[in-house]
């Protein structure tokens, strides 16, 4: 990932829409370090992908963005200003020459509750960056590993606190959870919850295809719902699909599992626990041609 540009926003609502958004170096900091984002994780997010000078599915990401806000009680963004900042942050960043081969830019966008010490409310920012091309990685396909993440599938009625389904900033146990894989000889996670519901990845969400159904699990176990996922779904007309309970067992049965996620778009799984899995390389395609080619 290469920082490629960056705006700081004013999030006091003081300022008129334009005046509100400020290109800064992205090398230059541009947070305290009293922030309750950097020192608690206290804070949301969202990415979404450049594709045509454009970021894909925002209003679907702006929509996860407010919930994500709701969900950890902090105040409702200002949807406009994030919208003309990630347009912006878009366009800048397809900018001719900006991009090395081989890279794609996506669109980081951040609200945190702010300053522990002043009141001054929410600090946000809008982070243009560039990836790698998921070419390769959507015709490899990925070693995925399952791990318990120790809750119960009813976690987000009893026990909201634990912020299941928002976008937190606080990501340390997704990244441990790759370190995990990692050290299993894997790319990647597939979460069960302590009761045996499947979840999602850590940065993904699971389709798996079960007897002919492409089957995701619901937003109400704690994932979150996936922007990638469902224009997957909406994209592939001719094959029925459903978001739906899967059990652990179910993964064994599955004959073919993707991650999808705003930055990779659909990734066949090769290989669960170890044992080899079938990539169904024609659907993998036709997911991503449909992705690719999404727009708002
Ligand atoms: N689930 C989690 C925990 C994620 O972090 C992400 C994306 O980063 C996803 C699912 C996939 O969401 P989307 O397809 O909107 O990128």
């Amino acid at each position: 990932m290469r920082a490629l540009l960056l705006f700081r926003l004013d999030l006091s609502g003081a300022s008129p829409l334009e005046g509100s958004i400020h290109p800064v170096d992205p090398r230059e900091p541009i947070i305290r370090a009293t922030d309750l984002g950097v020192n608690r994780g206290d804070g949301v997010f969202e990415t979404a992908v450049v594709r045509g000078g454009r970021p894909q599915a925002l209003e679907a990401h702006l929509t996860r963005f407010e919930r994500s806000a709701a969900l950890m009680e902090l105040p409702a963004p200002r949807r406009e200003l994030w919208r003309t900042a990630v347009l912006r942050a878009a366009a800048a960043a397809s900018t001719p020459g900006l991009l090395e081969e081989g890279e794609i830019a996506s669109i980081k966008f951040v609200m945190t509750r702010g300053d522990e010490y002043d009141a001054a409310g929410p600090t946000g920012w809008v982070l243009g960056f560039a990836g790698s091309d998921p070419s390769a990685v959507r015709m490899s396909g990925i070693r995925v590993v399952v791990l318990d993440r120790g809750y119960r599938h009813d976690v987000m009625q009893t026990s909201p606190w634990l912020l299941q389904g928002a976008k937190s900033l606080a990501y340390a146990v997704n990244q441990a959870a790759l370190r995990e894989a990692a050290r299993r000889g894997a790319d990647d996670v597939v979460f069960v919850t302590g009761d045996g519901f499947v979840l999602e990845g850590p940065r993904s969400t699971l389709i798996a295809r079960i007897g002919g159904e492409l089957v995701t699990p619901p937003a109400e176990l704690g994932v979150l719902p996936g922007t990638t996922q469902a224009d997957a779904f909406a994209g592939i007309t001719d094959v029925p699909t459903r978001i739906g309970v899967l059990l652990r067992d179910d993964l064994e049965r599955a004959d073919a599992l993707w991650l999808c996620s705003s930055t990779r778009g659909a990734v066949p799984v090769r290989q669960l626990d170890g044992a080899e899995r079938l990539i169904d390389h024609a659907l993998t395609a036709r997911m991503n041609a449909v992705l690719d080619a999404r727009e708002d």
